[in-house]
């Protein structure tokens, strides 16, 4: 098993559109899954990645995330989410987003997203399932699949958000590039 790199915003990998997964049982599939499976669990504070956000060649529809219970979060199972479609969602959040992406503990917005998304899928056996979920994960649904699809959460502001958030993220690579300077 391989840690993978997490890209970071203008990393002009992000925009990549994932390939749909042909064969679950494919030896790179295999590999790609288990690679992300130790890159979610060796990554603090993250709830989910999607294969475009990673360092990996030819990524594939693939998102893994950690499901759990609302009444019992503490649970958490991690899960292997492929070939995502979003079949349902119902109702809208206006919250807080961040991204393992988008220079995660520095750059948040307020982003809409459903109350509840319900997702058809296959599992890493390459059944089908169905999947709905409502808070947090009803989001997480929403953003890795928009990985999937090229697009970041910052992808989602108007325009004149979006610039705010572009310069503050300058900032910050600018900050980021004097820290390495000094190490
Ligand atoms: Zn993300």
């Amino acid at each position: 098993m391989t840690l993978l790199a997490i890209l970071q915003y203008p990393d002009p990998r992000l925009k990549t559109v994932a390939a749909p997964v042909e064969d679950v049982h494919a030896p790179g599939t295999k590999t790609m899954i288990s690679d992300m499976l130790e890159t979610l669990e060796k990554t603090e504070h993250c709830g989910g990645l999607a294969a475009t956000q990673l360092d990996i060649a030819h990524p594939q529809q693939i998102f893994v995330f950690y499901d759990y219970d609302e009444a019992d979060p503490e649970k958490r199972t991690p899960m292997v989410v492929i070939n995502p479609k979003i079949i349902k969602t119902e109702g809208t959040v206006l919250e807080e987003e961040g991204c393992m992406s988008v220079h995660p503990n520095h750059i948040q917005a307020k982003i809409t997203r459903p109350a509840f998304t319900t997702i058809e899928a296959l599992d890493s056996q390459g059944l089908h399932m169905e999947l709905t979920r409502g808070g947090y994960l009803a989001k997480l649904f929403v953003h890795e699949i928009d990985h999937l699809e090229g697009k970041v959460f910052i992808d989602h502001l108007k325009p004149l958000k979006r610039k705010m958030v572009d310069e503050k993220i300058k900032k910050v690579l600018k900050l980021k590039s004097l820290q390495e300077k000094n190490a």
